[in-house]
């Protein structure tokens, strides 16, 4: 369902992606991990057009992601993504947050919106925080917010960015524990993560970047227990 291709991007001069190649089946749960500045992010952001690449292919979903238009409202249409600062609208409440995307967006009168919404707050276990604003919750909390807002679309794809990073650690089980309840219902999902225990748990493949590069693809049995390369095992050593 996806499929990148000797992707390369530039900031300036630097190279933040370096042929990066990658694709992803229909259902398939793949973890995204290496050092700070590996390009991670820049990955993801590519993926729906966040950033534009330089050089290469995307494909999501049978459409080609370049300067088209049309092809990156569809894109974005078909990927839900999670960043790790929540990005919720302050001035709305949870259920006015959930429900705006799909009126708008995708053409839903009100009351199609708010049960579309309260499913899927509910799939999130905070159907009771439906009517407070985001500023009432915590931060473990608004995070489940985003992640149903972000469903509320009904994505094919969602894509993770450190989703629990800006959290105090006792939330960050609760945001883990409905990632991986989604991972069950078949959602084709690509995080940037640094939990290792959910990726182990969760993951079907595990990709470790560094310096802009793809340098090991790996099952989590593998990944964890023998590494390939040197640079992921200098990684893993650090980090759990
Ligand atoms: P982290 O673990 O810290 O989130 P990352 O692996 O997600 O790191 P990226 O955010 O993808 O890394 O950044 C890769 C490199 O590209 C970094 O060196 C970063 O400084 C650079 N970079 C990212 N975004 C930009 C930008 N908008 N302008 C210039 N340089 C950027
Ligand atoms: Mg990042």
């Amino acid at each position: 369902v996806i499929e990148m291709t000797n992707v390369t991007k530039y900031f300036g001069e630097f190279k933040a992606l370096d042929d990066v190649t990658l694709s992803v089946d229909r259902g398939e749960r793949v973890v995204i991990c290496g050092p700070s500045g590996s390009g991670k992010s820049t990955l993801i952001r590519c993926l729906n057009r966040l950033e534009a690449h330089d050089s290469g292919r995307i494909v999501v979903d049978g459409i080609e992601l370049g300067d088209e238009t049309a092809n990156i409202r569809a894109v974005r249409q078909d990927v839900g993504m999670v960043f790790q600062q929540f990005n919720l609208f302050p001035h709305l409440t949870v259920l006015d947050n959930l429900m705006l995307g799909p009126m708008r967006v995708r053409g839903m009168d009100r009351a199609a919106a708010e049960a579309l919404a309260r499913q899927y707050l509910d799939r999130v276990h905070i159907p009771e925080q439906a009517d407070k604003l985001p500023s009432r919750l915590s931060g473990g909390q608004q995070q489940r917010v985003a992640i149903a807002r972000a469903l509320c679309m009904e994505p094919a794809i969602m894509l993770f960015d450190e989703p629990t990073s800006a959290l105090d650690p006792e939330m960050i089980r609760e945001v883990l524990d409905v990632m991986a309840e989604l991972a069950q219902t078949g959602m084709t999902m690509i995080c940037v993560t640094h939990e290792m225990g959910f990726a182990r748990k969760v993951a079907d493949r595990m990709v470790f970047m560094a310096a802009g590069k793809i340098v090991e693809i790996a099952p989590p049995a593998r990944f964890f227990t023998a590494p390939a390369s040197r640079r992921a095992r200098a990684f893993l050593d650090q980090i759990l």
